[in-house]
């Protein structure tokens, strides 16, 4: 029997859990449970910190998926969202714009590294880098070069969810039972110095990922590449912090080639490291189009969108075809509601949280990486308010994990019953919390998730898997 309001009573899952099982399809699902799962729930939130079902408090590690960047239950955000529903709740950005658009536009151009003055919404990451990659083909088709199309990712880089971002991600299992456009992407290796060639030191392992790209352009001709994607650090692929001065020759190779670069800040932007956009603070990095979503809104509202270089624009109103259409919108792009919410989160980056941020980020990072200590962990790696967890086979080797093993769920079983909510990823677990978080919740979260791996490595030895 369960109560009215979802409560169990008794043994056995509760209601809501039965509906969800029943009725609720889950992102990224296996076969064998697909239209039938139900995860654990979360009831509500507050700062850091979310309860789940069970009314168990934890601290968000992950901060949802890298977005609640300015915590939970934020009064200001709320009370804008409503104010804006009962001001202007939708228009059609089809015929008609709206304020705060408009201002929103005006905000993050000024943020943006210089030339990015224009912005295209979306309903979040994928959409924008669908945008993006669309915008290349539309600007080529207009520029009469149908032929340079082709886009180039990275192995371990994620883009999305839709087709064609899809089609770019480059992590283990992304594609093994998922189509993809064939034909449409190259990748090049990831630029995981963890995972460099034995041997190999940094510095040379750059010039080989240079070399690499630089070998790719010239097989395949910079006159059918049209773009060049890269998260200035990979997030989802396990915060994957590329050797100096890698992105800046990869945007020098892409200027001499006249290849768009498509930088994918969906992760990076909003404070996660510090600014509102990292790639010309954080990197020097001067992109065409810088792709945002989850941290723009805090994740309280679905938002994403594409700064686009205002140059781009310029060259196809000068171009011959000025009846060509970009035939690409989403019913949602430019949100009233979306863009008030965003507007309202920057006012709360800018009034201290992006100075807070950079603060207690040097605190984050050490707590994290006195990890490494740990028999199990091979690297503890990150920048700003992102980090990773690697667990290895051994430290002498470094070996990865095999996949089934799955300890970063393992870890994040353990701390859930400490009170601390992980973003496992394979072998990895992840760690970004909001950016309101403290010293001492620092302290807090490193604390449990030291205990959470211990008792793991504990749990695999006595199984004989490690
Ligand atoms: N790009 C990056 C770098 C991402 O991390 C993500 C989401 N994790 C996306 C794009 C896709 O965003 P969304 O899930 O909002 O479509």
């Amino acid at each position: 029997a369960t109560g009215g309001n979802g409560d169990a009573i008794g043994d056995g899952p509760d209601e809501l859990t039965l509906l969800a099982e029943r009725h609720l399809v889950q992102p990224w699902p296996v076969s064998g449970s697909i239209g039938a799962e139900a995860r654990g729930r979360l009831e509500a939130g507050e700062g850091i910190y979310v309860t789940d079902a069970a009314g168990r408090r934890l601290i968000d590690g992950p901060a949802g998926m890298w977005c609640v960047n300015a915590g939970h239950r934020r009064q200001e955000l709320a009370d804008v969202m409503a104010a804006q529903a009962m001001e202007l709740s939708y228009n059609s950005p089809w015929y008609t714009t709206n304020a705060p658009s408009a201002v929103l536009s005006k905000r993050l151009a000024d943020h943006a590294p210089d030339g990015l003055d224009h912005v295209f919404y979306t309903t979040g990451g994928s959409s924008a880098v669908e945008t993006a990659l669309r915008f290349m083909q539309f600007a080529n088709n207009v520029k009469g070069r149908p032929d340079k199309k082709l886009i180039v990712s990275r192995q371990g880089g994620y883009h999305g969810s839709t087709y064609l971002s899809a089609s770019l991600n480059g992590r283990p299992r992304d594609h093994d039972w998922m189509d993809s456009a064939e034909g449409l992407v190259i990748k090049l290796t990831c630029p995981n110095p963890f995972r460099r060639p034995e041997g190999v030191g940094e510095a040379e392992f750059c010039d080989a990922l240079v070399a690499e790209f630089r070998d790719v352009i010239e097989k395949v001709g910079a006159g059918r590449i049209g773009a060049f994607i890269a998260e200035p650090i990979m997030a989802s692929g396990g915060v994957i912090v590329p050797p100096e001065g890698y992105l800046v020759r990869m945007r020098e190779l892409c200027r001499e080639h006249d290849i768009l670069f498509i930088a994918d800040e969906v992760v990076t932007a909003f404070g996660r490291l510090g600014h509102v956009f990292a790639s010309q603070e954080v990197f020097g990095l001067d992109p065409d189009m810088i792709t945002f979503a989850k941290g723009v809104t805090s994740g309280y509202f679905p938002l994403g969108g594409v700064m686009i270089a205002g140059r781009l624009f310029e060259e196809l109103r000068r171009s011959n075809h000025s009846d060509a259409m970009f035939a690409h919108g989403l019913t949602y792009s430019s949100h009233p509601i979306g863009c008030a919410v965003a507007l309202k989160n920057l006012d709360i980056l800018e009034g201290g949280l992006l100075d807070h941020a950079r603060d207690v980020s040097g605190h984050f990072q050490s707590s994290l990486k006195a990890l490494e200590d740990l028999p199990l962990v091979g690297e503890v790696r990150g920048l700003g308010l992102m980090a990773c967890v690697e667990c290895v086979a051994d430290r002498v080797s470094n070996n990865p994990l095999t996949l089934d093993l799955e300890v970063g769920k393992r870890i994040d079983t353990h701390c859930q019953e400490l009170g601390l909510l992980v973003r496992p990823l394979i072998n990895m677990c992840v760690m970004s919390p909001p950016l309101t978080i403290s010293k001492s919740q620092i302290d807090d979260m490193a604390t449990i998730l030291r205990r959470g791996i211990e008792l793991t490595t504990d749990d695999l030895v006595r199984e004989g898997l490690w």
